[in-house]
């Protein structure tokens, strides 16, 4: 046969010569939890299809559920205002800027969004990038080198992990939130690298607790490292106007090197930002690989994370909700004697299980009278530590928060 006619292969033929992938490690490793999930009647609470806009309540297999699974948790995504800032960029820019912002993609709406990020941190300058996993890696990636030392939390987002990697620097984690086990390790370590960056998250997505803001400034400052905060979770939840972990503190925004949030939780869109000094951002914008060699954020969606962002600052009351309905669902799931972990009543609260197999089945039956929750497995979390995790929403109502535990309560048996 020719080349050509081996390469235009019918369909059937095509499949049979694909590289066999079923061998990969992954693979097997995928095929061996199905296995086991199918064989103690869980179904599979993955890929569910939300056929609209999921908020407090979203719609799955044509059915309205109360939901808990999303991370829209001031309600912002589906707010007609931000859908119409949406639409009028679309109407303007078209769906692409079709280039990097270096070469043809700048638009106007990039540098009002980044300048509104910069203001609400009080610092010189702020970058967007297109994701927000993409905005851990490739700063993370890009600013350190292999003769520095990362120091993170064991709880940090995959995605500053993988940008460890890709720096090569050594990387070692501190115990959860436990700032006697990040000082140790400074103390023993810092002599021995050129730089030091420390990593921590503004609000821990499986736990719902948060880091001693004052107490790492003043161990980044005693050892002459520098500190990235991951505000991903916090920013728009915590802070008496949704300001995130600084203002919940009160401390000013450059007591942090770098400020690193997501646009696709409170914000309604999707990408990342790092917010900082003016020479942070213009190494960024000018260097980093995530930033210089990927196109810019599409207009249609930097406009609705604008939006939103000043709809946060009119309407602090979003936030108010959102931390009373997070206390009652926390106050009344402890009242019902369930483990809440660590969770500090900020829009996070786990479910812990004790077991994979009972978080899959809780969630299953959970689902089955109109409940949407994540079961969080074995290996994302230790096997005793799986749990079922609950994101609320400001447009929770107490009725409905009512009506899942009491189902919980119901089925935990
Ligand atoms: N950081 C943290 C702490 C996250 O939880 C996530 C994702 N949930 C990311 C970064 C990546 O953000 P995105 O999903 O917007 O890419």
């Amino acid at each position: 046969q020719g080349l050509l006619e081996k390469l235009t292969l019918s369909g059937s033929q095509r499949r049979s010569r694909f590289v066999d992938f079923t061998r990969h490690p992954a693979h097997q490793q995928i095929t061996i939890m199905r296995e086991g999930a199918q064989r103690l009647g869980v179904k599979d609470p993955f890929f569910r299809v939300h056929e609209g806009c999921a908020g407090a309540t979203t719609r799955i297999d044509g059915r309205e559920c109360i939901n808990f699974a999303s991370y829209n948790y001031l309600g912002l995504s589906g707010d007609p205002r931000v859908n119409q800032a949406a639409i009028e960029a679309v109407e303007r820019y078209g769906t692409s800027v079709s280039a990097s912002r270096m070469v043809a993609g700048e638009r106007p709406i990039h540098q009002a969004l980044e300048s509104e990020i910069a203001d609400t941190y009080g610092v010189d300058d702020a970058v967007a990038f297109v994701s927000g996993h993409a905005t851990n890696v490739s700063s993370i990636g890009f600013l350190m080198g292999p003769k520095d030392l990362i120091v993170h939390d064991e709880y940090i987002h995959n995605s500053s992990v993988v940008g460890a990697q890709l720096a090569g620097s050594k990387r070692i984690a501190f115990k959860h939130n436990d700032m006697r086990s990040l000082a140790d390790i400074l103390e023993a370590q810092r002599p021995h690298f050129e730089r030091v960056l420390i990593i921590v998250e503004g609000l821990y997505s499986m736990d719902g607790d948060f880091p001693d803001l004052p107490e790492l400034v003043s161990l980044k400052n005693r050892y002459d490292a520098w500190l990235m905060v991951d505000e991903a979770h916090s920013f728009g939840v915590m802070g008496s106007t949704g300001m995130g972990l600084r203002e919940h503190f009160g401390l000013p925004g450059h007591v942090v090197d770098i400020w690193m949030g997501t646009f696709s939780k409170t914000l309604a869109g999707c990408g990342g930002y790092i917010a900082g000094s003016q020479a942070l951002i213009d190494m960024l914008k000018t260097l980093s690989p995530g930033f210089l060699y990927s196109v810019g954020l599409p207009a249609q969606v930097a406009a609705p994370v604008l939006a939103s962002l000043q709809i946060l600052r009119q309407e602090p009351e979003r936030i108010v909700k959102l931390k009373l309905i997070s206390d009652y669902f926390l106050d009344k799931a402890k009242s019902k004697g369930f483990d809440t972990g660590h969770s500090l009543g900020w829009a996070v609260v786990p479910i812990l299980t004790g077991s994979s197999l009972k978080a899959g089945q809780l969630s299953v039956e959970l689902f089955d009278r109109g409940i949407n929750v994540q079961p969080i497995l074995y290996p994302a979390v230790p096997e005793k530590s799986a749990r079922l995790r609950f994101f609320l929403s400001s447009q929770h109502s107490y009725e409905q928060i009512d009506y899942t535990l009491n189902n919980l309560s119901k089925i935990w048996q």
